[in-house]
């Protein structure tokens, strides 16, 4: 009940697209009786939790926050959305998002931007003398509402998607713990695609040991998504003896990249010495393909798109338009009208890239670069680099106005320039809260490990909170 009333008290946000309060009371009150009978379902009994709009809810609409998919109630519920219910968990609601999870900055969904909880508080308004009502602060995104959500104090835990940081990355602006796990940990089923070869469910909570909680619930083979693999360990808490002492942390010098503010990059080196101060050993390293990944991510993210998109064609799923004077007219005008501009750029780009002249000279051309990206984090980590130490994000938060001045589009792709390698290897990646900026913002530092070390990477991770 407190939740939800939080949430009711915090609409100006715009976290939330649906909010399934009578749902929400119903689960709370079978878990209350189960609670009180001393027979919980499990650790995560009665505890409220969100999810990003791009992961199907049974009977719940699910949007994307997309006109095209304005009207889909799914008819179950996705892998983890149903394990979390298994244990008891009580569903809230379902948070705003860039459409279809296009976007570093939950400003182009259909319902409008989220806006970052920082904006409201004490330190950012007292430090620049800001009004939240004109100078509010983007959320980031694109699961801008999930970090808005558990920030906020709405919800324990939420849901996001990772395809190139979209869970990190408002993890980063709204200061909290933001976990994308390695590709294959844990189960794709209902989660609607964005780049199949990429996308992983992300966990966004308050402190590193509930987001290892909930991996630890979340992971395992599904036999719905077959690039699931069986849990390698299963846990549920982080080891108590954890020595920072016995670790390797690589600073990998292609990430102090431009844009990067002087604030941030001070405080990256902050925490590197810090780790060393604590007796690991802190070395610089090298991933030398860094600079060619943001091109190629677009590349292969664009060609997903425009295969996975082809579903909506106002016949099967989605929207449909009023046009029928012929079958093409009718889906050309359902996706022109159920789309936005992001979303049918990528689509545009995407098929270009594919066409049979530029599909060896785009397509395949970033797949052979994707693998040499992913070869320089194996060739790190079997060099005995334990954790990688980066920023998330190139500053802090931007004031709404000024990240969606035209001039700054291009911006969004970059600011995935820390994030989305991770993505095109398959590796587990953190971010996790650590400095207040001058401008009273969140500051938040990301860990890379190596694949299916999620579990360590979450114990170094705990040592920086
Ligand atoms: N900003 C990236 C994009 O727009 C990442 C999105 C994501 O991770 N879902 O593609």
């Amino acid at each position: 009940k407190k939740c939800l009333d939080r949430i009711k008290k915090t609409r100006h946000l715009n976290a939330y697209i649906t909010v399934t309060e009578e749902l929400a009371l119903r689960q709370a009150q079978q878990a209350e009786a189960r609670l009180l009978k001393g027979v919980p379902k499990g650790p995560l009994d009665g505890i409220p939790f969100a999810v990003k709009d791009n992961f199907c809810t049974e009977n719940v609409r699910t949007t994307c926050a997309s006109r095209m998919l304005i009207d889909y109630t799914p008819p179950y519920n996705a892998t983890v959305v149903q394990k979390l219910l298994d244990q008891g968990a009580v569903l809230v609601g379902k948070t705003n998002m860039d459409e279809f999870a296009m976007g570093s900055g939950s400003v182009d969904g259909l319902f409008g931007p989220v806006r970052n909880p920082w904006s409201y508080a004490a330190p950012y308004r007292e430090r620049t003398g800001a009004s939240p009502d004109s100078d509010w602060v983007i959320s980031g995104g694109s699961s801008g509402g999930s970090a808005a959500a558990v920030a906020s104090l709405t919800s324990y835990l939420a849901l996001g998607s990772d395809t190139g940081g979209s869970t990190r990355n408002p993890g980063a602006l709204c200061g909290v713990v933001a976990l994308k796990p390695t590709y294959g940990l844990v189960s794709r089923h209902g989660l609607i695609p964005l780049v199949n070869s990429m996308d992983v469910p992300g966990i966004v909570t308050r402190t590193v040991s509930d987001a290892a909680m909930v991996l630890g619930i979340l992971q395992g083979r599904d036999l719905r998504d077959s690039t699931t693999v069986p849990t390698p360990s299963p846990f549920t808490e982080l080891p108590e003896d954890f020595d920072v002492r016995n670790i390797r942390v690589g600073i990998p010098k292609e990430y102090h990249a431009p844009g990067l503010t002087a604030e941030t990059r001070a405080h990256w080196s902050r925490v590197a010495d810090w780790f060393e101060r604590a007796g690991a050993r802190v070395e610089q390293v090298s991933l030398p393909h860094t600079q060619h990944s943001i091109v190629c991510y677009h590349v292969l993210c664009c060609a997903e798109v425009a295969s996975n998109m082809a579903r909506f064609d106002g016949l099967e799923y989605g929207h449909r338009s009023r046009t029928d004077s012929s079958t093409d007219a009718m889906y050309a005008s359902s996706r022109h009208e159920g789309f936005n501009d992001v979303v049918r750029r990528r689509i545009l780009c995407g098929n270009y890239f594919l066409l049979k002249k530029n599909y060896q000279h785009y397509f395949v051309k970033a797949q052979k670069v994707r693998r040499l990206i992913a070869d320089d984090f194996r060739r790190v980590f079997a060099a005995g680099v334990d954790v990688l130490l980066t920023p998330t994000t190139l500053g802090d938060a931007a004031r709404y106005h000024d990240f969606t001045q035209e001039d700054n589009r291009a911006r969004s792709a970059q600011e995935d320039v820390f994030t989305q390698s991770a993505n095109m290897a398959g590796l587990p990646a953190v971010c996790v809260p650590t400095a207040l900026s001058r401008r009273g913002l969140p500051i938040g530092l990301q860990l890379i490990g190596p694949a299916f070390r999620d579990r360590e990477l979450l114990g170094v991770a705990r040592c920086m909170e």
